[in-house]
């Protein structure tokens, strides 16, 4: 018996939030509580065989690592108890009285009360142990660290609190004691337990075992004899070899899943994945799951990312970020190592040239799932895309060796798209619906898609048919500030400088031809004075067929997305002016021409200066005197 008093913590105020959250909205699928605590029991035994590479006297006398599931109907109980490294008493309060994953008060703030959503929602979160919630009225936890110490007894319902207490006598490891509530007693019969473990456990490295299946008995005598027998016999019921490991037709898609859910701590489905054993200088082994959802942490520096590492079979470490570039970050999975030594370490990994070798060799695989993906089941990639576009942009932008690749994987929306802002065309598409003597990809950035597609910078190319990708992501023009080109093609913006126009030769080239006349429009000289202080230059316009007028980027001024965002950050950004550039042909324009009265014809440029900036998206500097001089227009008409 043990002397300690039983001591009342409460649980962490996040903790009982998603306790209430597990009991209330999972209903649908209670029977994963059971892949959850397998899954856990497994990452102990893990653990331990990591820590005793170094220390193998941690195993003592109990060296066969196994999970065994055993239930006792009259007590209505069901117990899963592993060899692993168990907890000490900091341990139990701190990983199963609190929550410590970054972003948990996100994630809490994020949920709506539609059991629906948030179940979804919790499924991506991952709250494993909790689970157990959903089918027992009380929770039982017997634990006693690999590393010695006393050993405890955790108990809760769910509620508010838990108990504590020292036990002298546990095994090494953790048993798991579920008192099952009345309408779960399904969860304590043999048939029931195996297809489970089956179903969900089947990858679990090492035995899962339940009490061997009775045979019936041929005589009373030998019923007697087994009665008798003090331990009843255990058999494993899940076939107890790493998943990985196996040769890809021996491995169903159903337990690529189930293996996902394992290794990811994801609910759902991945949407992907390659699995590929690489033999040669170096020899590992890769497990790459795509997942369905962008995490709801993905934007965290924190957050934990990259691939579980074991080294011949033996668990290494969790989120091993190494063999993964940043923009590759959702990608979830195992890295297998023949040629690593199994006492590396993050430093090592940061150093090591196999590591490089391996994560190049790594990024290539997944950009390779994902153009197979693309070209096999564009639908599918549509759906990576929606989720993790804008992570790939990353890439596009900063990884040198794989540009071409990446960039054949962006997808854009476009004044060619049929869904509007839905991002769907590919680089290869639109070079293959240039128009004649068209040289350039024609692009334009503004804060949204509908801003964007309304654009007086855009008339000239719809009336050609021109196609022009439209880009409304916040990373977007930083994007295109480092692809310049795409297979030789070079991108131009449409809001800068003097855009060429498919069949026309460039205006410099043209300096001395007899267009200039154009650049010479009496216009000019009468408005520059007026918009003097905001505005480059003035000059009549090539791209504009239906409105009066608009303004124009210089080649290298700060894009309207970069100057807010930095504007937004605090930053005070010098004033940049654009061009302001008029349309002749439109009878406004031609209207001010014949303007003699110069004040009027003031009002009259400044209100067309403030509402080309309008129709950019932008807000006015002074919008009061843009209404007064609009209201002074009005009144002379009527
Ligand atoms: P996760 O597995 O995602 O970390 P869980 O809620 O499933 O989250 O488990 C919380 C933590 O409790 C684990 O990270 C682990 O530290 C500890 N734990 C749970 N079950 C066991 C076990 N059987 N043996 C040792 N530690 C465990
Ligand atoms: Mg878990």
């Amino acid at each position: 018996m043990s002397e300690a008093q039983a001591e009342t913590l409460n649980f962490q105020t996040e903790a009982k939030q998603l306790l209430q959250l597990m009991i209330h909205s999972l209903y649908s699928n209670r029977e994963i509580f059971l892949r959850e605590l397998i899954s856990n029991a497994s990452d102990a035994i893990d653990k331990l065989r990591f820590q005793a590479i170094e220390q193998p006297d941690l195993y003592g006398d109990d060296s066969e690592l196994r999970i065994d599931v055993t239930f006792d109907q009259d007590a209505k109980t069901l117990c899963i108890a592993d060899n692993g490294i168990g907890m000490n008493r900091d341990e139990v309060i701190s990983h199963l009285g609190t929550i410590a994953k970054s972003g948990t008060a996100e994630f809490l703030a994020n949920l709506t009360g539609d059991q629906k959503s948030d179940s979804q929602l919790i499924g991506q979160f991952g709250v494993g142990f909790y689970s157990a919630f959903m089918v027992a009225a009380e929770v039982e936890v017997r634990t006693r660290s690999a590393a010695g110490g006393d050993g405890v007894v955790w108990r809760s319902s769910g509620e508010d609190a838990y108990t504590l207490e020292a036990a002298d006598d546990l095994p090494r490891g953790t048993q798991v004691i579920l008192h099952l509530q009345e309408d779960a007693l399904e969860f304590a019969e043999d048939f029931r337990l195996r297809s489970i473990v089956r179903k969900y456990s089947d990858h679990i490295g090492v035995p899962v075992r339940m009490v061997k299946a009775e045979m019936p008995a041929a005589d009373d005598e030998d019923k007697d004899a087994e009665k008798d027998a003090a331990e009843p016999e255990l058999e494993a019921v899940n076939s107890a070899k790493a998943l990985w490991t196996r040769s890809r037709s021996d491995v169903e898609d159903d337990e690529y899943k189930e293996f996902y859910k394992h290794v990811s701590h994801d609910f759902d489905e991945p949407l992907h994945w390659s699995h590929n054993k690489v033999e040669g200088k170096l020899e590992y082994t890769s497990l790459l799951y795509l997942p369905k959802r962008a995490p709801f942490d993905l934007y965290n520096r924190e957050a934990p990312k990259g691939l579980k590492l074991y080294v011949q079979r033996v668990f290494i470490m969790d989120d091993a970020e190494q063999f993964l570039p940043l923009y590759l970050r959702f990608v979830k999975g195992v890295i297998d190592s023949n040629d690593l030594p199994l006492n590396v370490s993050r430093e090592i990994l940061q150093q090591d040239d196999r590591v490089t070798s391996i994560r190049n060799a790594v990024t290539k695989r997944v950009l390779t799932m994902l153009g197979d993906m693309a070209k096999k089941k564009p639908e599918q990639y549509q759906e990576f895309w929606d989720e993790f576009g804008e992570v790939l942009k990353e890439g596009a932008g900063e990884d040198f060796a794989n540009r071409e690749t990446l960039a054949k994987l962006l997808r854009f929306a476009s004044t060619k798209s049929e869904d509007g802002a839905k991002k769907t065309v590919s680089l290869d598409q639109y070079l293959e619906r240039k128009v004649e003597d068209q040289e350039s990809i024609y692009y334009l950035c503004a804060e949204t898609f509908e801003t964007a597609s309304r654009s007086p910078h855009l008339e000239i190319f719809k009336e050609r048919g021109v196609e022009v990708i439209v880009l409304f992501d916040r990373i977007d023009e930083w994007l295109m500030s480092m692809l310049t080109e795409f297979e030789g093609t070079p991108f131009v913006d449409v809001m800068r400088g003097d855009v060429t126009l498919p069949g026309e030769a460039k205006a410099d080239e043209d300096k001395d031809g007899d267009d200039d006349t154009e650049d010479e429009h009496p216009l000019i000289e009468r408005i520059k004075p007026i918009l003097d202080d905001k505005v480059a230059g003035v000059r009549p316009s090539k791209r504009l067929t239906g409105s009066p007028a608009c303004l124009v980027l210089s080649e290298d001024a700060m894009g309207i997305q970069m100057r807010r965002i930095m504007e937004a950050n605090g930053q005070a950004m010098p004033a940049s002016k654009p061009y302001f550039e008029f349309n002749p042909d439109h009878p406004l324009v031609q209207r001010l021409d014949n303007e003699a009265d110069e004040d009027r014809f003031g009002e009259l440029v400044e209100v067309l200066f403030d509402q080309a900036s309008l129709a950019e998206g932008g807000s006015l500097q002074d919008p009061a005197t843009y209404v007064e001089r609009l209201n002074r227009l009005l009144l002379d008409l009527l």
